[in-house]
This record gives C-alpha cells, structure tokens and sequence, in this order.
C-alpha cells in the first residue's frame, strides 16, 4: 500500500538551504576562482621585486600595473610613475611583459559569480535528481520528491496493511465496504454488466469510530495503493494551493489506479458554499476543483474517493448529489457487542490476566468510541506498568475506564471536609433516586476523586444491554435521577452550589428533546419543533417554531424539570436515613461499588 504524505518541510526550509550553498560557496570556491584578490603595493616595492629578479609577468596600463611574483601565483598592482627606462629594467631582470595578465572583475561580474552562479548550478543539480526520482518513482517503495510544483509529496509504502479483520465491529459499514473491495479485485465483472461503482462513498460518524481504519481496510484487502489527505490540510497552507494539490491527487491517483483515495474530515473543505461576501474563497476553489475532478473521469476507471465527516449535514449538496459522495455509509459508535469485540482487538497487543471480563468491561464503558476503547486498553496496561505488573487485571480496565471518561484523578486537588461532604452527599442523591427509580439502572460504582476534567466525583451507570428505544417514563426518571445530586444538597444542607451545572444542562437537554422532539407532551403533540443539526457531534439543535410556541416550549421544559426535582426531593426525603449511611460511606472510603451500595440500602 502506498501512502501520500505531506513532507513536514516549509518553504523556509529551501530558502535556508539555499543561503547555505550560497555561503559555502563564497568561502570555499570563490578564493581559488579569484585570482581577482589583487594586492596594492607602493612602486618602490615593485622596483625591489624587480631587481631581485622576483617579478614574473607585468602588463603596463594608463595608470596601473599589474605584475605576478616569479612563480606568477600572487598578484599585485602598482601605480604607474614616469619611468621611462622602465621597460628595459624589466627586460634586463627577466620580467615578460603582457598585454593582459587578469581581466579586473566589475562588480556586476563579481555579483553573477558569488551569487548568481551558486544558485544556478544548485537549481540544476536540484531539477536532476527530482527527475531521477521521478522516473523511479513507478516502484511500490518508491519515494517522491515532486518540487517546485504546487506541492509536495512523499510516497510511502504503507507498513500498517489493515483488513477488514482488525476493525471490530461495524459490520453494517463492512459489508457496505465489501462490494468496493470485489470490485477493485475485478472490475471487469462490473464493467461486463454495465455497471459502474459509484465514485464517491462517504464515511459518516463520530469522531474515533474507525472511518480512517476502515477506509485503509478497503485498500488493504483489495491491495491497492492508499492515498489519503485530510481535508484542512488542503485548505491549510498557500492561498492558491488547495486547488491545485486537488488536481495533483487526482492525477497521481489516475496514475495509480485502481486505488483509494481517502479524504479526512472532508467537511473542511466541503461545508455549504455561503451568497456571503468574505466567504472563504480558497475553500471554495479547493472545493469546485474536487467536483471538477469527481465529473470529469468515469465511473469505471478503479479510482474509488473514500470521505469521512462527523458533519454531513453540513456539506455542500453538490458534493453528495449523485455521480458525486452518493452513497453514505453510517459509522457509528459500537454498541455493547461491538465494544467487547474492539476490547478484544486491543488486548492482542497486550499481555492480559486471563481473568479479564471483557463484556463487563464493554458495560462499563458505555457510549465510548472506538478509539477510546483502544486508549483504555493502552491506559490499563500503563498502569500495569507502573504497579510494577506483568499482566493488566481487571482492575487497571475498570480504573482506566475512569481515567479515559473522566480525566487522570488529580492527587494534589484537596478538598475542603466540607465540600467532601458535599460532594459524597450529591453524589449519593444521583445514585439513590436512581436505584429507588424502578426502571433506572443501578450505579456501577461512584468515586469522589477529583478529576483533571474537573469533575469532582464520578458516578458510572450500568446498563445491561444497548436501548434503542427509551419510554416516556424511562426518560423522566432519567431527569429525576439528574436533578437528585442538587435535591440531596438541598434535603441535607439546605443550601445548593454549583456543582449541578452540567447535570442540570443534561436535564434540559432531555426534558427539551422530549417536548420539542419526541412528541411527549399531550398539548405541542406530535409536532416537531426542534432539528438535530450536530448529530455526530453532542448533537446540537435548531428551533424550527414561531416565538410564541418557542416561550410555550420553555414553560413546560421548567414545568416538567421542577415536577422531577420534586420527586427527587420526596425520594431522598423519605429515604433520608439510607442516604446518610450511604452518603458517610462514600465520604470515608472516598469509593464505592454497585454490590456496597445495594448491600447498604438492602440491609
Ligand atoms: P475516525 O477516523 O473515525 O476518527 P480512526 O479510524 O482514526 O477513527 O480510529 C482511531 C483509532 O481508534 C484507531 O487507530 C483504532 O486503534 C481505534 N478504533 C476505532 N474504531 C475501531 C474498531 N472498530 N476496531 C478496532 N479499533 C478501532
Ligand atoms: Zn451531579
């Protein structure tokens, strides 16, 4: 597989070297070229050089004259003095005289040697060798040096030849992907019945789910060359330049073809062109080059162009109309098999205790990507590392957990006895409405550990398996068990702080979706008011509604909001004694898992 990548050399750099070579060539080449270093002497030295037979050469001019040693190595210069038996006093010591012996250099001479000459001969030097490598640059191990063009770019044969069996999971995205891999194995089977592969494919998903992974396993199983570029990077550099490395890419890849190219973050380039003026205009050359290239070669000739974003709603409506990224391929985030699968992969690379429960770590670690599940295999085994272990245990999976998700815990943060206390009895209050909740999934464990994410304790909730579906009421306990950490502070101190902010932001957020999205509130109905805008991306959304309906929507949010706080409140209120006893607990041990806090409340 071969890989295009952007030498890390700017411009600066070759200016750089080129000032070298200028230097190096005025210290080391100039003094020989230059017998021009003429030395001035007084004419009676001349006359003692004479006599003493120490003269070679002379050449006689209007008002100079110059003259060698007799080795005629050094040159020098005298002025000229009425001297008329002058001639014949050389001839009789055995001087020869000339008519030239040093052409005197002009200053615009000398500029063209010292400088001029140096940067001629470096550029020529420079144009052989990128021909050299050019020729060979047909070779799969072949390096590229394409200077002086619009980019430059270095092939690599790629070591990580990926296949479909090192992405776990994703299966749906696979077997989308398959089709173009049997396709790059034979395309003659296609072309035979008239059909053409579409030329575009875009991987859509969250950040960290495997897109790049996946589009690299597609060159790898049809053993193709990989050509991949990230979408800021071409908007990145010169203005002017976005454009042409486009073409550049495409050319190379038609060359090259069958191949894959891989576009990261194409929204980069790609986003909706705006009527505005002070758009972006380089972005927008840079991006009516890539449509010109997706038109202008044919559907069949083996070049497949492979996108990824987590903003497809984003993109520009030319680049996904049909001929262009018409087909999409979902990447999302794994669910409870997938994660146990990916852990999996991961833990190959490590030495793992045997005893390790993957599908409990994958519960754990609900709602993490890809890329974090390989980082909490990677923390684990660092830890291992640093106890002084031989093998990663179970522990250092469910501490890593923690530390991917929440931060490192931050051993010089102190808390106040009282703000402990606080935080234990907040804490607490989540994890109790929860469990007293029914349908609310029990707690995992809570530590109150402070985190370098600023979190200044940490409850993980375990589901048993993956919803797809939450009822009405599954969504309301939900916001009674977020607004339990605030009820708690109120039940017990009867004072609040600030602590709740990011629960009551989530609160919000669902009681909002239920209302404006999920059609959950018997007097709005079954309208949609709000749009996913950001679905990859925390999910942001948009009002769609006239201003009355939008202050309509708010007042039933704080209505539904206050009516599950209230039932927080009773919950933790009659259960006061537990959720002193529990809340004590976790102040001492600093920690506690499911089983204590169950054995507690059920005691
Ligand atoms: P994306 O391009 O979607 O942001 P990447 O493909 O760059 O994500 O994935 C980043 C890393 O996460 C990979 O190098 C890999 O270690 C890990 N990873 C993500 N998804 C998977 C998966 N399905 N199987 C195995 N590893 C994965
Ligand atoms: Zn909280």
């Amino acid at each position: 597989m071969n890989e295009v990548k952007k030498p890390r050399k700017p411009l600066l750099y070759y200016y750089f070297v080129i000032l070298i070579v200028i230097l190096l060539f005025n210290a080391l080449v100039v003094p020989y070229m230059g017998q021009s270093q003429v030395q001035d002497v007084d004419y009676g030295t001349f006359i003692t050089m004479t006599e003493k037979h120490n003269v070679g050469k002379v050449q006689i001019e209007e008002n100079q004259i110059i003259f060698t040693d007799k080795n005629e190595k050094n040159i020098s210069r005298t002025g000229v003095v009425n001297d008329p038996q002058l001639i014949e006093r050389l001839y009789e010591n055995g001087a020869k005289i000339y008519g030239e012996i040093v052409q005197e250099m002009s200053p615009l001479m000398s500029i063209l040697l010292t400088w001029i000459l140096p940067l001629v001969i470096f550029i020529g030097l420079g144009e052989m060798l990128s021909r050299k490598f050019m020729s060979k640059a047909g070779g799969p191990n072949s390096m590229m040096f394409n200077m002086g063009k619009s980019n430059a770019k270095v092939y690599v044969k790629s070591s990580d030849g990926i296949k479909f069996s090192d992405v776990a999971g994703e299966d749906e995205a696979k077997e989308a992907l398959s089709e173009v891999v049997d396709y790059l194995h034979d395309p003659s089977k296609y072309q035979e019945i008239g059909a053409s592969m579409p030329k575009g494919i875009l991987l859509v998903g969250p950040p960290g789910t495997g897109k790049t992974m996946l589009a690299k396993a597609v060159a790898g199983e049809s053993n193709v060359p990989f050509f991949s570029m990230s979408g800021s990077e071409f908007v990145e550099m010169f203005v002017g330049m976005g454009a042409s490395k486009v073409r550049d890419l495409f050319k190379q890849a038609k060359e090259k073809a069958p191949c894959i190219v891989f576009i990261d973050e194409i929204d980069a380039i790609g986003k909706k062109r705006e009527g505005t003026i002070g758009g972006n205009d380089e972005r927008e050359q840079t991006l009516n080059q890539l449509l010109t290239e997706m038109d202008g070669f044919e559907g069949n000739n083996g070049v497949i162009i492979l996108a990824a974003t987590n903003r497809p709603e984003s993109l520009d409506p030319a680049l996904t109309r049909p001929g262009r990224f018409d087909r999409r391929v979902p990447v999302e985030l794994p669910d409870l098999k997938g994660r146990e699968e990916i852990l999996k992969v991961h833990a190959k690379k490590v030495a793992m205790d045997e005893n390790v429960d993957y599908s409990k770590v994958a519960r754990m670690a609900s709602g993490a990507s890809g890329a974090e599940l390989a980082n909490i295999v990677n923390e684990a085994a660092l830890r291992a590392v640093r106890d002084g272990r031989e093998t990663v245990t179970q522990a250092d999976m469910e501490e890593s957990i923690e530390t991917v998700i929440a931060g490192y815990q931050k051993k010089n943060a102190i808390l106040t006895d009282k703000e402990k206390r606080i935080v234990a009895y907040h804490e607490i209050g989540h994890a109790l409405v929860a469990a007293r909740q029914t349908n609310s999934a029990p707690v995992q464990k809570i530590t109150i550990v402070p985190r370098t994410s600023g979190a200044l304790g940490y409850t993980m909730q375990v589901e048993d398996g993956d919803h797809y579906l939450m009822s009405k009421e599954e969504i309301e306990n939900k916001i009674a068990t977020f607004t339990g950490g605030r009820a708690a502070e109120e039940v017990v101190f009867g004072s609040i702080t600030t602590g709740a902010a990011n629960d009551i932001e989530q609160a919000t957020k669902l009681a909002r979706a239920m209302i404006a999205r999920y059609g959950m509130n018997d007097e709005i109905g079954m309208v949609a008011m709000e749009t996913v805008t950001n679905q990859y991306l925390g999910g942001d959304t948009s009002l769609a509604c006239s201003e009355a309906t939008q202050s309509e929507i708010d007042k039933k949010v704080i209505e539904l909001v206050k009516k599950q706080y209230e039932k927080a409140l009773d919950i933790l209120r009659n259960d006061r004694k537990k959720l002193d006893e529990l809340a004590e607990f976790l102040y001492e041990k600093e920690t506690i898992t499911g089983e204590q806090f169950m054995e507690i409340l059920n005691r």
